[in-house]
C-alpha cells in the first residue's frame, strides 16, 4: 500500500512537469473507485492550469486555479494506486482508470484494486473537504515535535503504537514507520502513551520525521516517466531494523525481534532495547 513517503515521492516526481501547464482534457475510464468519480469531472478540468501540487496526509491535491474560479483535484492512491507520466494517447491497460492530459504528456492513474480516490473540490478551501478536515497534524511540519506529541498523548492510556497510526492525531505514520520510529527512540510499542516522558517524546518525534525522510530520500531517485513504485517491498528501500524481522537478532543487542498482534496489526520490536 502506498504510504506517505511514496505519495510524497510521487508529488516530487510530478512537480517538475505539471505546475504551469494547462489541462487539455481528462479521460475517466471507471465510474467509481472508492467513491463515485464526479460526473462532468473531465469537462470541469479542461482548460484549467495546474498551479501547484500539495500533499495532505496521503492525499495529493492538484490546485487547478483554485484562487481564480477553479478548484482542487483530490487524489488518493488507495491500496494499489500508482501514477505515471505517459505520452498523450498511449493505449490504456486494464487498470488505467484516469488520465489527466496535457499537450505533451499525460498523468495516468493505475489502480487495480480501486480503493483510490478521485474527487473534485470547487473553490479555494480544500482543507474543509470532509476527507481532509478530519486529518491530524503533518509529521513533516515544524509544528510537529516532542512537545506536541507529549501534549497530544498525555491523557491517553492506550498503547503508543496504535495511537501513532491514528490519522486523526497525526497522518502518514503507517505500520512500518511506527515500528521503526519506536525502535529508533527506544520506546516499547506496548507502553501506555501517558506513561512516556516529555523527554522520550522529544526523541520519538525526530525519529518519526527521520524515518519518513529516509524513505522519501530512498525513493527520490524515481525516473521521470515512472513517478511511483508500487511500494510492494515492505520497507520501500529502507533497511528495516525491526519490521518484518521476527526472530532475527536485533541489530543493536542481538536479542531476537519479537512479533505480536496489536490492534489487528503486526507489531515488531526488540524487547530489550525498547522499554
Ligand atoms: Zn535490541
Amino acid at each position: 500500500m502506498p504510504e506517505l513517503p511514496e505519495v510524497e515521492v510521487s508529488r516530487q516526481g510530478l512537480l517538475p512537469y505539471l505546475p504551469g501547464r494547462r489541462i487539455a482534457g481528462a479521460v475517466v475510464r471507471a465510474p467509481r473507485l472508492r467513491h463515485a468519480i464526479p460526473s462532468g469531472l473531465a469537462e470541469r478540468l479542461r482548460g484549467l492550469y495546474v498551479d501547484d501540487i500539495v500533499r495532505r496526509g496521503k492525499y495529493l491535491l492538484f490546485d487547478c486555479e483554485s484562487g481564480r474560479g477553479g478548484g482542487w483535484l483530490i487524489l488518493h492512491l488507495g491500496m494499489s494506486g500508482s501514477l505515471r507520466l505517459v505520452p498523450p494517447g498511449s493505449p490504456a491497460q486494464k487498470h488505467d482508470h484516469f488520465d489527466l492530459v496535457f499537450a505533451d504528456t499525460a498523468m495516468r492513474l493505475r489502480d487495480p484494486r480501486r480503493f483510490g480516490v478521485l474527487l473534485w473540490h470547487e473553490g479555494r478551501d480544500v482543507e474543509r473537504h470532509p476527507l481532509l478536515a478530519v486529518l491530524g497534524i503533518e509529521p513533516l511540519t515544524d509544528a510537529f515535535d516532542g512537545d506536541w506529541l507529549f501534549a497530544a498523548m498525555r491523557r491517553r492510556n492506550a498503547p503508543i503504537k496504535p495511537l501513532l497510526m491514528d490519522s486523526h492525531l497525526l497522518v502518514g505514520v503507517g505500520n512500518i514507520y511506527a515500528a521503526e520510529s519506536l525502535f529508533s527512540a527506544g520506546i516499547s510499542p506496548l507502553r501506555a502513551a501517558n506513561r512516556i516522558s516529555r523527554e522520550r517524546y522529544g526523541r520519538l518525534a525526530p525519529a518519526i520525521r527521520a524515518t519518513l525522510e529516509a524513505s522519501i530520500a530512498a525513493g527520490g531517485t524515481s525516473v521521470r516517466d515512472y513517478v511511483h513504485s508500487d511500494g510492494g517491498a515492505g520497507c520501500f528501500q529502507l533497511s528495516c531494523a525491526v519490521y518484518d524481522r521476527a526472530g532475527d537478532p536485533c541489530t543493536v543487542c542481538g536479542t531476537p525481534i519479537r512479533a505480536i498482534r496489536q490492534a489487528g496489526r503486526s507489531t515488531f520490536y526488540c524487547p530489550r532495547c525498547q522499554r
